[in-house]
């Protein structure tokens, strides 16, 4: 089918009320599980690059690599540039064969985030690629943190809006209490459903969540049997995760979850199997791990046969 553009994936699912996976990999193997499960689940999907995979595997090999895999499926799978803050990178993937870019200004203050998220939407709109925006800290925040802390960190509904008029996005991050890689939350998930709800109301747009793997007990309880170290290791059970799709998210970041599930099969054989030197061998598992980890995730985001 060839690659589609980000919001072409997005606005059909911010219109049917579920939401699509956006996987991150870095290699071969990783992109081509996810691809493969998602050709049999039958779903769209977007297959994530962070500034460090382009850095690790080449921006061409990227590109290739996705290019090739989209070439050879008949689901619609954009090409996606996660947290890019290098505006030199960003115009690459513009103009080099992504379908879709974020650009992450969050960190600096609001007036600023406009002008530089701004800048993208020009250079990204000509070509009909898809550009995503974040507000807000992706922080974990718990039960007992205070109104006033949470204010500071997460999404502001009011500045949402003004937001998605001023830059002419086409989705948008908000930060509702997740964060980045395995050690989520220390208790249990407090996601901002309430928060969340009020932010797509106010801008109608496509909403992202970041920061949303689930650590399954499966997956981490494989790693941890073959010699890895995920003590407290914690992620956005199912349950919470279908909450904020209820309230508005389209598109689900996963890269935690798949590191995970590759890792999993990896230190398997490398136990198990101490005469193997068939690469194909030793990452084959690796990779039927992954497979199934995005299986499981399309399933649970809802987005299975809406290719
Ligand atoms: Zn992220």
């Amino acid at each position: 089918m060839g690659l589609v553009s980000g919001k072409e994936i997005l606005q059909k699912a911010n219109k049917g009320g579920y939401a699509v996976g956006a996987f991150n990999f870095v290699n071969m193997e990783v992109l081509d599980a996810i691809l493969s499960a998602a050709q049999d689940e039958n779903a769209p999907v977007i297959v994530a690059a962070s500034e460090g995979a382009i850095k690790y595997a080449g921006f061409e090999t990227i590109v290739a690599l996705a290019t090739t895999g989209a070439a050879a499926r008949k689901i619609p799978i954009a090409l996606h540039l996660d947290h890019g803050k290098d505006m030199k990178l960003i115009e690459k993937c513009i103009k080099g064969g992504f379908t879709s870019v974020m650009i992450d200004a969050s960190h600096a203050p609001f007036n600023e985030n406009v002008e530089t998220t701004k800048k993208v939407v020009e250079m990204a709109r000509p070509k009909g690629i898809s550009v995503e925006a974040e507000l807000g800290r992706l922080t974990g925040v718990e039960d007992h943190v205070s109104v006033a802390e949470r204010d500071a960190v997460l999404v502001n509904p009011a500045e949402a809006e003004s937001f998605a008029k001023q830059t002419g996005i086409d989705s948008l991050a908000p930060a509702i209490g997740t964060s980045h890689g395995a050690f989520k939350f220390k208790g249990e998930a407090k996601l901002d459903i309430e928060r969340l709800a009020k932010v797509k109301k106010a801008t109608q747009l496509p909403l992202v969540l970041h920061g949303a793997s689930s650590l399954p007990e499966e997956i981490v309880g494989l790693v941890a049997k073959f010699g890895g170290k995920l003590d407290g290791a914690h992620g956005v059970p199912d349950s919470e995760l279908q909450k904020t799709i209820a309230g508005g998210i389209n598109k689900v970041n996963v890269d935690t979850d798949l590191r995970l599930a590759f890792l999993g099969g990896l230190r398997r054989v490398l136990l198990e199997q101490k005469e193997e030197i068939d690469l194909r061998k030793v990452l084959g598992p690796a990779k039927e791990m992954v497979y199934k980890a995005v299986r499981s995730r399309i399933k649970v985001l809802g987005c299975s046969g809406k290719a």
